[in-house]
């Protein structure tokens, strides 16, 4: 019997030497199919939305929408961005007496993510009872495991109206410039609407998955049929709704590029609705069981106070290698994600193990796409080649059975994506796919510049740019506090903590925000702005703590979650605290406890 018998497929019965030889020949194949990914242009693959005509509509809004101004010049905060972690820093907020704050947001009403993500198929994938904000506060019960994206977003709105947050909000408004005025000690903000704002902070929330992208395909505006985003879904020309069947797509050819976490929900639906399906594959994601079901009504109400949040605590432990000793949600995260095998190992031995246990996961996976998938070359093309925290881990009971429906076709591009399209649609290795309809399921912008994903460049001290400030990567302190730029306060991942479970990471990251403004406040201070002494002490912390983290990215195939294997200042500067997010929250306590904002150069008048 081998030492290292894989936990997913339940394979024992190798001994430790094929065990080990094994793990070489896959950590091989990863190099060589990450070899295969590499490219000179990084990030810039990718193109925004904007440039192409037509494919930035927000379809859930009337168009003409129109509104009077708003002229504010007493607020204490201005919050750009109404999804989770605005309106978790608005609830905040309110709680702690601070009443005179606006949300800003594009989208027209609270959510976020879940305001843009409609496409058919699209669900929670991190346990409901975890990830929905504040179900204890509203008494909601879930009604699945994995929640629909329109309950999410319901959920959204629901958090708007009990906690009252919808008076402060401006929708269908961008932020246009902030500029800070050093003679006021506000923010001057005006937006889209012609909003005039004077504000004492100015809180970005923008969100980490909000801005979607598009693959610079030779040829992409030249398709002739129709294209969309995911995040931009059209149901005019689908049919159906976010909870019907796509009723128009019985006589079509839709393709969809991408094979990421959202490619993994959509494709399931393609298969029941469209004549044809096309998937263009560059890199294939890990798919494991799913397993949803429904959740008892009354579920919530019934369970002790503080319930949630050892829930979530207790999830984030599991998904770190925390090894608690319950595992309260005990799902397909929770399992996969037990051992963390990006950390540093001490010993060769202990490297070892960690690859053994790596691709134990990994190679169970792999196995459950033979058991699932019957054509056995279709199969091999849909294997994931990377380590388990290179991509996000997905899960689903329906993605790879809808290979097995005569009228889905994986087009595999081995690694290259697709690289031309036509005016009938794309085409590879010579081969053209005609398509009425062609989906971009290609992500998001996760890791360019701050300035790119807001949408505004806020102007700080000396008329300074935080594109200028930031043109080599963010400079903070924790990720939130950046120099030249007094009361800015960033809400993001970047130099902070982050976590499988978005939710809980907001749910600190907007705590400790909140807390700042409401002491602020009752001190009477008028400015805070880090020093940059306390930034590069920051960043330096986070890169002696991240040198195995950072050692297992590099080795990774490329994609959002190590800046396309872009090798750059920015990317280098742009990581997040790596590991247990309360590990980074400990940093934050600690700061709070000591009372007077070290690292920071605070005013009062
Ligand atoms: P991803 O960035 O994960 O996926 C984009 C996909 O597009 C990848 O498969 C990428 O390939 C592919 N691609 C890019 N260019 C080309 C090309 N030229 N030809 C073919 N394929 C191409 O975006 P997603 O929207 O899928 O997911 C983003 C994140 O959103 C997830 O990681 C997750 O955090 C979140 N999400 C969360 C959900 C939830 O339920 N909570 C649900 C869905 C998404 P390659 O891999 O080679 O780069």
């Amino acid at each position: 019997m081998g030492e290292f018998c894989n936990t997913v497929s339940h394979i024992c019965e190798v001994t430790v030497a094929e065990s080990q030889e094994r793990v070489e020949a896959a950590k091989q194949r990863y190099q060589e199919e990450r070899a295969k990914r590499l490219r000179s242009d990084g990030q810039s693959q990718y193109h925004e939305l904007s440039e192409f005509d037509g494919l930035d509509v927000d379809p859930w809004v009337e168009p003409g929408f129109t509104r009077e101004p708003v002229v504010e010049d007493d607020l204490t905060a201005v919050i750009v961005g109404a999804g989770f972690a605005g309106m978790l820093i608005a609830k905040g907020l309110l709680e702690k007496g601070v009443t005179k704050f606006r949300l800003v947001d594009l989208a027209g009403d609270f959510g976020g993510t879940w305001y843009w993500n409609r496409y058919p198929g699209c669900m929670c994938d991190v346990e409901s009872l975890i990830y929905l904000p504040l179900l204890e506060e509203t008494g909601y019960t879930p009604t699945m495991r994995y929640a629909p994206a329109t309950e999410i977003f319901e959920h959204c709105q629901r958090i708007g109206r009990t906690f009252d947050l919808y008076p402060h909000a401006l929708f269908q408004t961008e932020m246009d410039t902030a500029v800070w005025d050093e003679d006021a000690s506000k923010w001057r903000i005006t937006t889209s609407r012609g909003d005039q704002l004077t504000s004492k902070f100015l809180i970005t929330a923008g969100g980490i998955l909000h801005k979607p992208k598009l693959p610079a395909i030779e040829g992409i505006q030249d398709f002739a049929g129709r294209a969309f985003h995911t995040a931009r879904w059209d149901y005019s020309f689908t049919g159906g709704s976010p909870t019907e069947p796509m009723d128009q797509l019985a006589d079509k050819r839709v393709g969809i590029v991408g094979t990421g976490a959202t490619a993994i929900q959509v494709v399931p639906q393609l298969a029941k609705a469209a004549k044809d399906v096309y998937v263009f594959q560059r890199t294939p994601s890990p798919v494991g069981v799913r397993a949803n079901e429904a959740i008892e009504p009354g579920w919530v109400k019934a369970q002790p106070p503080g319930w949630q949040r050892e829930r979530i605590l207790n999830f984030t432990e599991c998904v770190t290698g925390g090894k608690p000793e319950k595992n309260l949600v005990g799902d397909g995260a929770t399992r996969l994600l037990w051992e963390d095998t990006q950390q540093e190992a001490s010993t060769p031995e202990e490297s070892a193990r960690l690859d053994a246990l790596d691709f134990d996961v990994m190679q169970g996976l792999r196995d459950r796409i033979d058991e699932v998938v019957t054509d056995p070359e279709t199969a091999e093309k849909l294997k994931p080649w990377y380590g388990k925290h290179c991509k996000r881990l997905c899960y689903h009971d329906e993605y790879l059975q809808s290979f097995n429906e005569p009228n889905v076709h994986l087009v595999d591009t081995n690694g290259k994506g697709v690289q031309e399209v036509s005016a009938a649609g794309p085409v590879v290795d010579g081969v053209e796919y005609p398509l009425d309809l062609l989906v971009y399921a290609s992500g998001f912008e996760v890791t360019t510049g701050l300035v790119s994903r807001l949408g505004f460049d806020p102007v700080g001290k000396g008329g300074v740019k935080l594109s200028e400030r930031w043109h080599d990567g963010a400079h903070t302190l924790h990720g939130i506090h950046t120099n030249s730029f007094p009361n800015l306060l960033v809400c993001h991942f970047v130099q902070a903590g982050f976590g499988l479970n978005f939710h809980h990471y907001l749910q600190e990251l907007t705590a400790h925000l909140t807390w700042i403004v409401a002491t602020v406040e009752a001190e009477g201070i008028d400015t805070i702005e880090a020093t940059v002494e306390a930034e590069d002490e920051w960043l330096n912390l986070l890169w002696s703590i991240g040198k195995g983290f950072g050692r297992y990215a590099v080795a990774c195939t490329p994609s959002f979650h190590n800046s396309e294997s872009e090798r750059t200042m920015a990317s280098a500067r742009n990581v997040a605290h790596p590991g247990n997010l309360m590990h980074y929250v400990g940093y934050l306590d600690r700061w709070r406890d000591e009372g007077d904002f070290p690292g920071l150069t605070v005013t009062s008048s």
